[in-house]
């Protein structure tokens, strides 16, 4: 044994799954050199849906360790920003980390400490012990292109990107982003999460390499900025190894949960081929009671079947879309009167989760309504899927605005100014996905996709080459 391969996530479902899904590729490939253990922080905030997935990837093969770090308690206050809280987390639990890396260390050389991107201020325990530290991004290359960037694009203004509302932000490789479509906590400066976002970006480039969970052929003109060093003008690149997809077979929220899950994929089992729209908004995303409703009568004045995966309202505003919180939705209450009855033989709503994987790759489902999380992403593209983008927070803006402007693989679903989206935008955007010529574009177009993701990891694929190269820099 060469040594061991130590993975440091964010504890968010979206963030969690793939670098999972990586121990377990370099448990796979290498178990004859490397051990991976994987460090989980505990915290007040960490979710059902994690608990529920750790508990589950502890007890499926391959056995890659799972070390949990003591647990962690911060003042909650309603004021601060989750960036803010996830970072003075993370820098809380630094000596807890150098406790776990030093009795790691006692028994085995760590060849790598791979750590989420958004775990930056735990960098200085790895490299103050001599330990080569690699970043991963879950999401795709475009987002890295924004966090390589934004210092240089933080100098180009000293205004907050949420009052530049007729401006466009150029980044090399991206088509052109609105600066209002920049993440929640860069918009303005004032934010905490300002300077944190801004401290990820001065690590990255001090790191070993950059793990993301892309391939070449989706993101190609991004990558390729990214590697021309077009990104960082000041510094050098650090080496990019793209080896996605990287997606998790199943992610069920809970054993508890498991009667939808099943009634769900029943459900779906009886209806035609290609004939369903899926709709889901991540782990996180919500919407007003009345963008509900709006949403409900699009679906209804479609005709199409849908199946519709539905979280709690938690506000009245059409603009706050991100939820932490768990709950099942009352849906007498807030669909239209009568929807459930007038659709009850082409529609479903299941409450708060649906198992997004196995849904996609039923063959009833021919069309996905997709909040752009990039997991979704992923999981559209290698179940060949076509999709309706409409993202709702984080950097799925900037992932529709690749997905819709540069790789035509989706969709717009366009919002009024008031960040409503009306019903009939609904039914159209529905019924060209599922009925249009457009639509049939849409669906060859993302089928090569997906063939295209199977080629990244056959023998010579350009993730096998990427994955190869990262172990190859790990013998040293
Ligand atoms: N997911 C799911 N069912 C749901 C909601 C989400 O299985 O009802 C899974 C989805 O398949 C994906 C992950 O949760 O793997 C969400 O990750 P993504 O990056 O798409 O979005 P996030 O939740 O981070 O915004």
């Amino acid at each position: 044994m060469e040594g061991t391969i130590v993975l440091y996530p964010l504890m968010t479902i979206g963030h969690l799954v793939s670098i999972v899904e990586l121990g377990k590729l370099i448990h796979r490939q290498y178990h004859h050199r490397f051990s991976v253990t994987v460090i989980i922080t505990e915290h007040q905030f960490v979710t059902p849906d994690v608990t529920a997935f750790l508990r589950r990837a502890s007890e499926t093969p391959p056995s890659i360790t799972f070390h949990h770090l003591p647990s962690l308690s911060i003042k909650p206050s309603p004021n601060r920003s989750r960036a803010a809280v996830r970072c003075e987390l993370i820098r809380f639990n630094n000596p807890n980390l150098l406790h776990a890396l030093q009795t790691i260390s006692e028994t085995s050389t760590v060849r790598a400490f791979v750590m989420d991107f958004f775990c930056a201020p735990a960098f200085c325990v790895a490299s103050d012990l001599g330990i080569p530290a690699y970043y991963y991004v879950p999401a795709g290359a475009t987002f890295l292109n924004l966090m390589l960037y934004l210092p240089t694009i933080h100098n180009q203004t000293t205004k907050n990107f949420k009052d530049l509302t007729t401006t466009n932000l150029h980044f090399p490789g991206l088509p052109p982003i609105p600066a209002p479509h920049m993440p929640q906590p860069l918009l303005d400066r004032d934010d905490e999460g300002y300077p944190y976002f801004l401290e990820v970006s001065f690590s990255l480039p001090k790191s070993k390499g950059i793990i993301v969970n892309t391939f070449e052929s989706l993101e190609s003109r991004v990558i390729k900025a990214i590697t021309d060093g077009l990104c960082l003008p000041e510094a050098p690149t650090p080496p990019v190894y793209s080896i996605g997809p990287l997606i998790a077979n199943s992610i069920n929220q809970s054993v508890e949960g498991e009667e939808s899950v099943n009634q769900s994929l029943s459900w779906l089992d009886a209806q035609p081929s290609q004939s369903v729209v899926f709709l889901c908004f991540g782990s996180r995303g919500v919407f007003s009671k009345a963008q509900v409703k709006e949403i409900a009568l699009g679906l209804e004045k479609s005709g199409k079947r849908f199946l519709w995966a539905l979280r709690k309202p938690i506000s009245e505003d059409n603009n706050k879309h991100f939820s932490m919180e768990s709950g099942e939705p009352d849906l007498d209450v807030l669909l239209p009167e009568g929807f459930l009855d007038r659709t009850k033989d082409r529609g479903l709503v299941v409450k708060e989760w649906a198992p997004q994987m196995e849904v996609l790759n039923r063959k009833s489902v021919g069309g996905f309504v997709t909040h752009c999380g990039w997991n979704s992403v992923l999981e559209a593209v290698c179940a060949g899927v076509p999709i309706v983008a409409w993202p709702l927070y984080a950097e799925q803006h900037m992932n529709r605005a690749v997905l819709v402007g540069q790789l035509k693989l989706a969709m717009p679903m366009e919002a009024s100014e008031d960040g409503m989206v009306c019903a009939a935008e609904v039914e159209k955007r529905v019924r060209a996905l599922m009925e249009s010529e457009e639509g049939k574009v849409f669906r060859e177009r993302i089928h090569k996709m997906k063939e295209e993701a199977m080629a990244a990891w056959s023998e010579s694929g350009s993730s096998t080459i990427s994955f190869t190269k990262l172990v190859d820099s790990w013998i040293y």
